[in-house]
């Protein structure tokens, strides 16, 4: 007997080849906005940003923690590894942002536009709503927000997304991030989480807390000297403006700022700073207290934490900084 099937049948059955979200996010995930806007994205523009997207698609991980600068791409992030949860991991998702302002502007301007931009994901979406996005399977993605605890409390969730997290507001001794990370509890192992964010730049930063003192890894993103080859950790000491100009608006509008590296002193133009950044890696780290230190490399982390200062971004320019 023979048997045939449609083409819908087909597609259910193929085998799909597992992308890692970098892989994925390349191959499907179009730029909404920027010079770049329309064109798949293009991951050499933040080379830095593969580390943390392959973090989260390798099997063993449960939590991906990035503590990052403006400018750096973390929106992207989020959304690469919540397209790539959507794509090979159905279950229910929850997007978590600060407040309910935030939630319906990055919903209408970023995540929106992002689903409906990419074909794959587009054809997943049944239906928009205010507090949730329905996905044809039946499962959804919760648009929460840490003002809202009773939508926090009664929903279970499987891949969790933390935006801003150190926008929080609490209220008494509850705390919205660890009430949003218990929604994933019923899923143990299987649940994975992200976290991304702007330190607020005190030692009540829940997100730099997370890197440094939370997770079993810490990463750290070296860049290599294009003139020598030094391979390091970029230190914002480094930077300077070399004919003495101290106006910040000329420096700025001029400029004038280079990046001077540690060990053959050449002076780094901007381009030169994003060669160096193309060229670098990231490589285990522990935070002493006082600076970042190289550190071991623990093959089976679980949790793993990316340190990513805005000197890396070139949508930053040194004289900025
Ligand atoms: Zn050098």
């Amino acid at each position: 007997m023979k048997i045939r099937f449609c083409e819908a049948e087909r597609r259910v059955f193929a085998r799909r080849e597992k992308l890692t979200v970098s892989q994925w996010a390349s191959k499907y995930l179009i730029v909404q906005d920027g010079i770049y806007r329309g064109s798949p994205l293009r991951l050499d523009v933040s080379p830095f940003l593969r580390g943390p997207m392959d973090a989260y698609s390798r099997p063993g991980v449960r939590e991906v923690v990035v503590c990052g600068s403006l400018q750096v791409g973390k929106t992207l992030l989020l959304y690469a590894c919540l397209g790539w949860s959507m794509d090979y991991r159905p279950g229910i998702k929850m997007l978590a942002m600060p407040t309910r302002e935030s939630r319906d502007r990055v919903v209408e301007k970023k995540l929106r536009p992002m689903l409906q931009g990419s074909p794959v994901l587009r054809r997943m979406v049944a239906k928009y709503r205010r507090e949730n996005i329905l996905l044809k399977d039946g499962t959804s993605i919760e648009l929460a927000t840490a003002e809202s605890p009773s939508q926090r409390a009664s929903i279970t969730v499987q891949d969790l997304f933390v935006d801003e997290e150190d926008l929080y507001s609490r209220s008494g001794d509850s705390s919205p991030l660890e009430d949003f990370k218990g929604r994933t509890r019923s899923y143990g192992d299987f649940a994975k989480i992200i976290r991304a964010c702007q330190p607020k730049g005190d030692e009540s930063s829940s997100i730099w807390t997370g890197i440094t003192r939370q997770v079993d890894q810490l990463m750290c993103y070296e860049v290599v000297c294009p003139a020598c080859r030094h391979q390091h950790l970029m230190d914002v000491d480094r930077i300077v403006v070399p004919d003495g100009e101290t106006d910040p608006r000329l420096i700025r509008s001029r400029k004038l700022a280079r990046y001077r590296c540690p060990h053959c002193q050449y002076l780094w133009s901007d381009h030169a700073r994003d060669l160096a950044v193309a060229s670098g890696r990231w490589r285990p780290y522990v935070w002493t207290g006082a600076a970042f230190e190289p550190g071991p490399d623990i093959s089976d982390a679980r949790s793993i934490g990316f340190h990513l200062p805005a000197v890396l971004s070139r949508f930053v320019s040194l004289s900025d900084l």
